[in-house]
């Protein structure tokens, strides 16, 4: 009896799970990619590692030390310190590239193009401050009866050009009365030698911000520069302690040499964010004269259009 119920209660589920088989599989395939992915994982994780070990075990098995034998006359060889080469310069750094200066650099910056500056602190002034007709419009003053610069100008920025291969560029050369009145009104500034080509605003490209490396050079050209040989009074600069700039001033008989800061002396001329250099000239060799502002020299001296 019991076996009997318990065959009639086997065999009557029998089709219910025969059918329930392939539906479970059918509705959840994903479960078993599950699995077999997971057996993968688990597989090369644990071959790699087993192949790890094995490895380090085949190593160490394997290694071999050996000793190195020196003598006492063993030495190592000297490594040189490496001195510094300087680079070649660039075919476009060469002074044959670079425009020879001339009196033309020198030429008035003004121009009718500029507006004219009202000045705000006096409101009662009725004619503004207005700039020249342009250096174009105007010459240069009247030096050694030719309409030039001084000439020692010229010369220290050519040997500078030729020294470092890099081009000058005359921020100020000539600066007619308007146009120094225009391009810096301040008191002091009325007796600029500008006025008189005596005086000169610049900075080397590329060099922009060594300065002092071009104060170097220009004192280097009273050395090698036969004209001046063994006169003390061109070759030793002395320092001038009396200046508007950090950096004091430089003097001989002949020059006086100021290096200008970014943020010192700016005027309409020196608009730019780079340090320049000022030469003055202090004394003409040719004429044997001490070179002074003159009014006469400044305002009668130059040539003017119509
Ligand atoms: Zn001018």
């Amino acid at each position: 009896m019991f076996f009997e119920a318990c065959s009639a209660q086997q065999r009557l589920p029998a089709p219910s799970r025969v059918s329930a088989g392939p539906k479970s599989q059918l509705l959840n395939p994903f479960a078993y990619i599950r699995k077999i992915v997971l057996f993968l994982l688990i597989f090369s994780f644990g071959c790699s590692g087993m192949e790890q070990t094995e490895r380090e075990k085949l190593r160490r098995a394997n290694c071999k030390g050996e000793y190195i034998y020196r003598s006492k006359e063993d030495f190592f060889y000297p490594i040189a310190a490496p001195a510094h080469t300087p680079r070649a310069p660039y075919p476009w750094e060469s002074e044959s590239n670079l425009p020879r200066i001339t009196k033309e650099f020198f030429r008035c910056k003004g121009s009718p193009l500029n507006p004219p500056i009202v000045d705000a602190s006096d409101p009662e002034k009725i004619t503004p401050c207005s700039d020249c007709e342009g250096g174009n419009r105007h010459g240069l003053p009247v030096i050694h009866n030719q309409e030039n610069v001084y000439p020692i100008l010229v010369d220290l920025l050519n040997y500078l050009q030729k020294k470092t291969g890099k081009r000058v560029i005359v921020t100020c050369g000539h600066r007619c009365p308007s146009h120094n009145t225009y391009a810096d009104p301040a008191k002091e500034n009325r007796t600029s030698k500008h006025q008189i080509g005596a005086e000169v605003d610049f900075y080397v490209q590329g060099m922009e911000d060594r300065p002092q490396e071009i104060a170097g050079l220009i004192m280097q050209y009273y050395q090698e520069t036969p004209l001046y040989k063994a006169d003390k009074e061109y070759l030793e600069f002395k320092r001038y302690d009396k200046s508007d700039t950090s950096i004091q001033p430089w003097l001989n008989k002949e020059i006086f040499l100021k290096i200008n800061q970014k943020n010192e002396n700016r005027d309409g001329d020196n608009r730019h964010p780079h340090p320049y250099l000022t030469i003055q000239v202090r004394y003409d060799m040719k004429t044997k004269e001490r070179v002074q502002y003159d009014w006469t020299r400044a305002n009668k001296n130059y040539p003017r259009g119509n």
